[in-house]
């Protein structure tokens, strides 16, 4: 049963949706417990000498870590990394259960899993940071937590390509002959077995998803908006990766203007638009975004109500439980595009859902990343770059027909069309229109879900990954 009390936990949350969703399926009690519990926990606790920055004293500090792996019904198992303050074994078991149902909605065959490690990366240097990230990852490989065809980690909130380099390192260290080894965590610097593209792909995604959704008319009609996310008024609440991203694709290729942009430190506003391209440059040079030249720059106390603005889109773009009990009721936007991960509580939703509010879920909108995880995994295991086989032929090709219309027009077609026309794709160009590919499809299998059952489109999203995990359960004859 959904629980319904107004204080509960991240899982408890992810706990409701699922049940929420779970008559619709059709599933099977049994078959349905399977599904929504998490099948293997690890929590460790280990040692590492850190050094005080400013001391230089060194002294031994005992980290507590986690790899949950949620579901096994396909393998390896995937999800990321999370170095944060907050990270618990409830926060941990929530992010891997949403993993194996982002995977099922955008057909990425992998099992859900999520790691964590109690610590805030911006506390420490990065030699001790190095240590931290090398003593979790042998602890993993010594329990069999990690590999190409085990689970697979990836980049999450207080993690990036460095620490999977050094994951990448300690792993081979360990597993010296493994032929395959590259593939046992992705998001990797791209000289480092990495592929080109996935530092942006939740951001992307994120883009991707939300032209979707404004381009159908009838949806954009019923919250009186105009078709097309041209011109549409987004906030962003976070501005690291996946924010960041979102925003400037946002901007760039859909001329959406950004209204707002918060961060721990307060949020700008400017109705005229914030200059995404600008505001990187602030913070890169400033540290903060605060220092844009806003019409509008909030306290830092302040810095939650950048989620309350009026607004046609909001973005929440950091962490979990952002939107809850104690703000739903605030709330003004028309869209709420979740890039983060469990931006709101199941409570909050409830309400938000009865102002009519579109809420475009994070196990769909956000698996961007997943995505291009899955394109570096297939990579690694060819041991090849995506385009090298056919690059040259397909152009070859290309330049083929167009001496031909050029030898029957007799005219000679414009240089800067022939590159145009003729250019084979490069392995980032595979991996966009891949990413495009998959956000599109399954936007709309679960708004075709979410009309047809008439349930909101967080619960449809759920039921199509409850049925296709379903699936692989009973054909593995375990289940009638
Ligand atoms: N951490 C990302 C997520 O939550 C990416 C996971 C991955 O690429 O495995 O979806």
């Amino acid at each position: 049963m959904a629980k319904a009390q107004q204080t509960l936990t991240f899982y408890q949350s992810v706990e409701n949706y699922f049940e929420k969703a779970a008559p619709h399926t059709g599933l099977d009690r049994g078959l349905l417990d399977q599904i929504k519990v998490c099948n293997s926990i690890y929590a460790i606790h280990f040692p590492v000498e850190i050094r005080d920055p400013k001391t230089g004293k060194t002294s031994v500090k005992v980290f507590e870590g986690y790899r949950v792996q949620h579901s096994h019904h396909r393998l390896p198992t995937k999800g990321g990394i999370r170095f944060s303050n907050h990270v618990n074994q409830d926060e941990v078991m929530a992010l891997a259960t949403l993993m194996s149902y982002k995977c099922a909605i955008v057909h990425v065959p992998f099992g859900g899993a999520k790691g964590g490690v109690k610590v805030s990366p911006k506390d420490y240097d990065e030699e001790t940071l190095e240590k931290i990230t090398r003593r979790y990852t042998y602890e993993l490989v010594r329990r069999n937590f990690i590999g190409p065809s085990i689970d697979v980690p990836a980049p999450d909130y207080g993690t990036g390509e460095r620490e999977m380099a050094w994951i990448l390192d300690t792993y081979r260290t360990l597993r010296e002959n493994e032929l395959d080894a590259a593939g046992c965590v992705t998001g990797k610097p791209v000289n480092q077995f990495g592929i080109r593209g996935r530092t942006e792909a939740t951001g992307r995604g994120v883009f991707y998803g939300l032209r979707q959704a404004c381009d159908h008319v009838e949806d954009m009609k019923k919250l009186k908006l105009s078709p097309g996310i041209a011109g549409k008024r987004m906030v962003i609440q976070g501005f690291g990766n996946v924010g960041t991203y979102s925003a400037q694709i946002s901007q760039g290729e859909g001329d959406a203007l950004i209204i707002a942009v918060g961060e721990h430190d307060g949020y700008i506003y400017d109705e005229k638009g914030i200059d995404i391209q600008k505001l990187i440059a602030v913070k890169k040079e400033t540290g903060s975004i605060m220092n844009y030249p806003a019409s509008f720059k909030s306290k830092p106390e302040d810095r939650e109500k950048v989620l309350e603005l009026e607004c046609d889109i909001l973005v929440p773009a950091a962490l979990e439980e952002v939107i809850n009990v104690n703000n739903a009721k605030n709330i003004k936007a028309k869209i709420i595009g979740e890039a983060a991960n469990g931006p709101i509580t199941s409570v909050a939703e409830e309400i938000l859902l009865k102002k009519g509010i579109l809420i475009i879920p994070d196990v769909y909108l956000n698996a961007g990343g997943v995505t291009v995880s899955y394109f570096e995994w297939l990579k690694n295991l060819s041991h090849m770059r995506f385009g090298r086989m056919d690059k040259r032929y397909r152009q070859q090709g290309r330049e083929g027909i167009i001496g031909l219309v050029e030898s029957m027009v007799g005219r000679k077609v414009p240089e800067d069309m022939v590159h145009k026309f003729v250019k084979g794709a490069d392995e980032v160009d595979l991996v966009r229109s891949g990413l495009e590919e998959s956000m599109i499809n399954s936007y709309n299998i679960t708004r075709n879900i979410m009309k047809e059952k008439n349930i909101d489109m967080r619960t449809a999203a759920f039921v199509n990954a409850v049925q296709l995990i379903g699936q692989d359960y009973q054909s593995m004859g375990i289940f009638p």
